[in-house]
């Protein structure tokens, strides 16, 4: 089978979150099985720089006037899995992020940047195009990607089949009626049973409505969404599409996240050397400018500091985590004004370290060196960090929702639990997840059993990657 995995971040050539991630790994897993997999992302700035050197160039016009696009025909860095770069300085080729400006302001042009990224995946799927290989199925992620099935339903392209995976439903990529005049869809897509939206253009609702096929990331999540209190919106049409939404939790990228061989850790362990961690927690507490106290539980946060993440009931909590004789290391970016809380919060506290940077080593240190790992997320899709905390036996105080629901096992629910899920999105419900957590830290034997049921979890690509193999093929039928 030949499928184009389409994603608008790819780690490790740009990320800004866990759709990189999934980018990055979920194509080898597929490739893994047999399949003919390219991936295909925007040549940012970053990524042309990380590339170098490349392959074949394939023109492909000047489909929206924002000056001559082209192919890029290159590889993954250190792999020989095919890279298809959308090549278009104009729309491209800038210093800050790929969504944003370097002051955190949407790129005006963000409209027409993902469209013509869309577009181009799309034209992939005649016969005759230039880069010379059809695709059988186009895997399309996010906002970002959501005009991809509109352009295959438009240029009646049938055999192609999508599919367009939400990786979260917050981002909407909506803009208003006009852009319609210039990416190259008839106005007749601006409609209900189409890409409108509350009166404007919205490229969610593009994938979600044109696609031959849904997927989310985790089996609650795509449940919560067909509801107004995770829809935002959507919920109306994701159930009258719930025929063709289902939910794969995502996996984990083990050459990179496994305790065993992280090159980013003091000492690498696994479940039968957990002793070795107390050496990354040693370790950690002097890099951070944490007392090196042994006993004490060490509790840590990586994540974008959004609500989504509940970084407000975080901040609430952490005074009282203190108290317990516990400490506290966060790594972020966000949200202004959360940074600022964060930063605060550990200037009037030794026993809270914070760094607001997106520093990819330290995340796996915190990991690594962490007792608990507090994600007490209002929603989430799949949620990536405390799959990281399970494999590195750093057990995961949790909101149940989401993907946090489908991968986190309540200890006080079965024997073989593997971390701590509460409920109500409330300082309180997390105050008492932690107070469990710590309670249970204390009784070291009950601690180790826990921290090996979490290590003992398969969290590979190989299965979910079966299962998105098995939609494909059922696609094509
Ligand atoms: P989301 O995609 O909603 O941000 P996920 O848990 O799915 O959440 O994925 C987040 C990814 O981004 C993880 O790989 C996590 O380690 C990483 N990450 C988030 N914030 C930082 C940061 N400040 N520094 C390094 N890595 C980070």
């Amino acid at each position: 089978m030949k499928i184009l995995f389409a994603a608008s971040e790819v780690y490790p050539l740009i990320k800004t979150g866990g759709l990189a991630d999934v980018a990055g790994a979920l194509p080898f897993a597929l490739a893994g099985l047999g399949h003919d997999v390219r991936i295909m992302l925007p040549a940012y700035k970053q990524v042309l720089e990380a590339i170098g050197n490349h392959g074949a160039v394939f023109p492909l016009g000047d489909p929206f006037g924002t000056g001559a696009m082209r192919l890029i025909e290159s590889a993954m860095p250190g792999s020989d899995m095919k890279l298809l770069l959308l090549d278009c300085p104009q729309l491209y080729d800038r210093p800050g992020g790929p969504y944003q400006r370097e002051d955190g302001a949407e790129w005006p042009d963000n409209d027409t940047r993902f469209a013509a990224f869309s577009h181009a995946a799309a034209s992939l799927a005649d016969t005759g195009n230039p880069a010379g290989w059809q695709p059988d199925i186009i895997h399309a992620n996010d906002w970002q990607s959501g005009l991809i099935p509109a352009y295959l339903e438009f240029q009646g392209n049938h055999a192609v089949k999508s599919v367009f995976t939400i990786h979260n439903l917050q981002y909407q990529g909506r803009f208003s009626r006009d852009v319609l005049d210039r990416i190259r869809l008839p106005q007749s897509a601006f409609s209900p049973e189409g890409l409108e939206f509350y009166g404007d253009v919205c490229y969610l609702k593009s994938g979600i409505f044109y696609a031959d096929h849904i997927t989310t990331v985790s089996r609650t999540y795509a449940n919560e969404i067909q509801t107004p209190e995770f829809g935002y919106g959507m919920e109306g049409i994701l159930q009258a599409r719930s025929e063709r939404l289902s939910g794969i939790v995502n996996g984990i990228d083990t050459a990179i996240w496994s305790p065993q061989n992280d090159p980013f850790i003091t000492r690498n362990y696994t479940s039968r050397s957990l002793g070795r961690k107390a050496v990354n927690k040693a370790a950690l507490q002097a890099e951070l400018g944490l007392p090196e106290l042994a006993g004490a539980p060490l509790f840590g946060v990586v994540s974008r500091l959004v609500e989504q993440k509940g970084i407000d009931l975080v901040l609430e909590v952490i005074p009282d985590i203190i108290a317990m004789g516990a400490q506290v290391a966060v790594l972020g970016t966000g949200d202004a004004r959360w940074e600022k809380a964060v930063r605060q919060l550990a200037e009037q506290n030794p026993a809270m370290s914070a760094t607001i940077a997106y520093f990819e080593d330290l995340s796996h240190r915190i990991i690594a060196a962490s007792d608990m790992f507090l994600m007490p997320s209002r929603f989430e899709p799949c949620g990536l960090t405390q799959l990281y905390a399970l494999s590195y036996g750093t057990a995961p105080i949790v909101r149940r929702t989401g993907g946090l629901a489908d991968t986190v096992l309540d200890i006080a629910q079965d024997k073989n639990g593997t971390g701590f899920v509460f409920d109500a999105p409330s300082a309180a419900a997390l105050r008492g997840a932690v107070r469990r957590a710590v309670a249970h830290y204390k009784d070291a034997p009950a601690w180790l059993k826990l921290q090996r049921n979490a290590m003992k979890q398969d969290f590979s690509w190989q299965p979910p990657a079966r299962e998105y193999i098995k939609l494909y093929t059922s696609l094509l039928k």
